[in-house]
């Protein structure tokens, strides 16, 4: 992580963050983010953050892919067979670099088909969402998520909710949750669609090969410990996947605010359009993935300190290394007040 110390004064107010996920990831989701360890978010552990971060109002939604229980295990099961058929010289080997290389198959699998389409996932999202709208903290702003098989009487039970979260990795944005958004003037956070080309692929036949070379457990390991920076070794490939069908629906959907998460990726087109539509945003989650050092943030953020919001991206990221990014990005205490706080009241 590219973080710079820096001299000018550091902001130390109060802080509105607009990006968390709550609960618990479904087994299949955290494998495709190749990490297990950090996919849940407990009521404890977020109200502790609210108090220890000063947070003044949080957006939370659920996990892009909620646990569900049978239908992970039966996933995992189907994938275990395919990657057990991949040859390496002794079992050990074989046991660890599974991981990997399930994750990197759950991960291709979840963004694009063979064909380059959109996959659907109809996921369910309603238990997961009933569990955050019961949740009794006043510092809690609600989004629901919704799916690519959206319905209005998905979100219609809860009342006063001003936005929703939408992943399009999972499908893509239907037209009718468009046309919902925009005539009732709620927000919608949206993660986009990675373009993925075979470059992960292509990396992990890489590091499989260097594996064989050599199949000590120490190796292994050390490619497992390695494994986003592995698949990702390649920064300059992570962009937007087709982003001018994204600002296309930007341009005619003008009763909707955009919050695009993870910084649009960085991606050139998004960023030049954020002049263009006052309702267009970013907000800052994500900056401290192993491969989001590449993401041109400082840049976007001393040009646009107005239309950057703050989101720490728990639990899959942590509020003081986030926080430590923007603070850390040389910006005068103003810009850094408008994307830990200000901003936030433009949009929730
Ligand atoms: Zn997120």
């Amino acid at each position: 992580m590219a973080q710079e110390i820096y001299e000018g004064e550091i902001y130390t107010g109060p802080i509105n963050s607009a990006h968390s996920h709550f609960d618990r990831e479904g087994l299949y989701g955290s494998l495709n983010r190749l990490t297990i360890e950090n996919s849940i978010y407990t009521e404890d552990q977020l109200c502790k953050d609210l108090d220890k971060y000063r947070v003044e109002k949080a957006v939370i939604f659920p996990q892009p892919h909620p646990t569900t229980g049978e239908e992970d295990i039966a996933r995992v099961f189907a994938l275990l067979g395919l990657t057990g058929a991949i040859t390496l010289p002794d079992i050990e080997t074989k046991l660890a670099v599974m991981p990997v290389v399930m994750g990197a198959i759950f991960f291709k699998m979840s963004y694009e088909s063979i064909t380059g389409k959109l996959i659907h996932f109809p996921i369910n999202y309603s238990k997961a969402n009933d569990r955050i709208y019961e949740l009794k903290d006043d510092r809690v702003e609600f989004v629901p998520f919704v799916g690519s098989n959206f319905k209005p009487a998905d979100i219609e039970r809860f009342e006063g909710i001003k936005g929703v979260k939408f992943y399009e990795p999972y499908g893509a944005i239907p037209e009718n949750l468009l046309r919902y958004l925009d005539e009732h003037e709620l927000n919608m956070i949206i993660h986009l669609s990675i373009d993925m080309r075979t470059k992960p692929i292509q990396n992990l036949r890489a590091a499989i090969q260097e594996a064989k070379k050599s199949p000590s457990k120490k190796k292994v390991l050390s490619v497992l410990k390695n494994t986003p920076s592995v698949i990702f070794s390649n920064p300059s490939y992570i962009d937007v996947r087709k982003p001018e069908e994204f600002l296309k629906k930007v341009a005619r959907y003008d009763g909707i605010n955009f919050q695009v998460a993870h910084w649009a990726y960085g991606n050139k087109e998004i960023t030049d359009a954020l002049d263009e539509h006052s309702y267009l945003f970013l907000d800052s989650s994500g900056s401290t993935w192993p491969f989001a050092w590449n993401f041109p943030y400082k840049e976007i953020a001393r040009k646009y300190p107005e239309k950057i919001v703050f989101g720490p991206d728990e639990p899959w990221c942590k509020y003081e290394p986030e926080l430590n990014v923007i603070k850390g990005l040389g910006l005068d205490k103003n810009d850094q007040r408008k994307i830990l706080y200000e901003n936030y009241s433009k949009l929730w």
